[in-house]
This record gives structure tokens, sequence and C-alpha cells, in this order.
């Protein structure tokens, strides 16, 4: 039956004897296609309606006359929090779309040299009056096999994540390097570190370190989850280091056969 997933575990034992235990997983299987099938669902019907909201905000925001002072804090707020909403159902669309296993586009060559200096500029921009500085070290030959714009979004996630957490006038550094053993491009910031007990967190959906600091940084706790999710499709993965105080350094490992 096609419908049926099974899980195996072999256990070997010192005697030479091994146990087979075999686990029919349908039930959890098709409860988590539930659930993504749901936020997938949801994230897309609210789209529409929330693009009309932002739409009459702005109109009504651009039309001002002066002459209904008190609604303009107000109406500003809406604005700022709609635009949030409408980045988290893009982020949760974003992972969904990474979580489905359906067919999609082919990989393809993607030279990672070329794109770096334009998510550069985009974080400057994003940095602005905040005066980061960015600076990119990346050899000539930096090509991998892969999707672009998934590959795009994940290290424009670390690059902005960086700019939101480092201090007024931090120091990011976009380092790429590459041997026979694969490839690795890290973010490296010397903004405020993150401690040890949440590492291993991170990536989970939601999860922020210190949520009442970050709720004026305005992020959604689901960029890293995005990163790991494109890094994983890619068959390399995430490592992070951090030191309280000093700094963070976000890498994205790719395997030596991604490399061309
Ligand atoms: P968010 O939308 O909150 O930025 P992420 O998944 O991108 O969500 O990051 C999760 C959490 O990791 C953030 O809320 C923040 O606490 C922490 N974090 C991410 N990047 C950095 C960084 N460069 N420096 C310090 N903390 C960071």
């Amino acid at each position: 039956n096609i419908n049926t997933w099974l899980q195996y575990n072999i256990t070997r034992y010192g005697n030479g004897e091994r146990l087979l235990l075999v686990r029919d997983v349908t039930r959890l299987h098709n409860l988590e296609q539930m659930r993504k099938d749901f936020v997938a669902n949801v994230s897309h019907e609210l789209r529409t309606p929330l693009t009309v909201v932002v739409g009459y905000l702005e109109t009504m925001i651009d039309s001002d006359d002066g002459s209904n002072p008190r609604w303009m804090r107000p109406l500003h707020q809406m604005q700022q929090q709609a635009r949030r909403m409408q980045s988290l159902l893009n982020d949760l669309l974003m992972l969904s779309r990474l979580e489905t296993s359906e067919a999609r586009a082919e990989e393809k060559p993607v030279d990672i040299a070329l794109m770096l200096p334009g998510i550069r500029k985009d974080a400057l921009a994003v940095s602005g009056e905040r005066q980061h500085s960015i600076s990119i070290d990346c050899a000539t030959q930096a090509r991998i096999m892969g999707w672009e714009s998934e590959l795009r979004s994940a290290i424009s996630n670390l690059v902005y994540n960086a700019v939101k957490y480092t201090q007024d006038g931090g120091e990011i550094q976009i380092t790429w390097v590459q041997d026979d053993r694969g490839a690795r491009l890290s973010v490296t910031d010397n903004g405020p570190g993150i401690a040890a007990e949440h590492l291993h967190r991170l990536t989970e959906r939601f999860y922020r370190v210190d949520s009442s600091r970050n709720s004026t940084t305005g992020g959604t706790g689901l960029g890293l989850a995005i990163v790991k999710h494109v890094l994983m499709r890619h068959h390399g993965e995430l490592q992070i280091s951090s030191t309280p105080g000093k700094g963070s350094s976000f890498t994205c490992v790719f395997p030596a056969e991604r490399l061309i």
C-alpha cells in the first residue's frame, strides 16, 4: 500500500543478533501533512484581504490634508502592523513551499560571488542611518548547484539579521571559503551575541531569544528556520557560533558535490 509510511530501526547486539523494529507512522505523517496544508492555505487566503487593507491605509495616509491630525498616529501604527503581518505571511508561505516535496524547478549553477554585492547594497539601505559597515571577502570562483532565489533569501536573512541585531555602526563580514571538502559562507557580526543555551533552538519556528526586546525589531522568528530548510534542500547545514558581548557567526556549509 503506497499510502503507508513505515519507520525502520535496526539494533545490533554484541552476540551478533539483530532486532528490527518497524513502526507504522502513517497517522503521524498524515497529521503532519494536514498541518503543512493548513498553514499554507491559511497564509494564502489571508494574503489578499491584507493587501486590500494595506492598500487603503496607504491611500488614507497619502491623501492626508492635515484635517484629521488625531487619526494619523493610529493609521501609521495600523500600517506598520499590517506590513508586519504581510512579512509573516510571506515567511510562512516560503517555509511551506520549502517543506513540500512536490516537483519544482531544476537546480542550476548559482554564482554566489555575483549575488553578494546586491545583498550588501540592500542590507546597507536597510541599515540607513544606523551606519553599519558590511565587507565581502569572496574569491572570484564561488559557484554552486542550487536554486538561486532560495539561496538569495537564505543569505539575505543572515545579513539582515546581522544588521537588525548589531548596534549602530557595527561591523558585518561576509566571507566565502572553499576547498575540496566543500564551501562555507559565513556572516559574522560584532553585535550582542547569543547565550549558548539558545543556540540549538534558534532554527525552530518562532523561536526568538528575547521576545520582549525583539518586539521592537519587527522580526517574525521564521528567518533562521527558512535558512535551515534552504540549506537542507542543498544537502548543506547551518552552523552557528556566538560569544555574548563579542558577536555571532552564522555559517552555511555546502558539501563538495555542490561545487562547480
Ligand atoms: P527574527 O525574525 O526574530 O529575526 P530569526 O529566526 O531570523 O527570527 O532569528 C531568531 C532569533 O535569533 C532572533 O530573534 C534573535 O534573537 C537571534 N538572532 C539571529 N541573528 C542574530 C544575530 N546576528 N545576533 C544576535 N542575535 C541574533
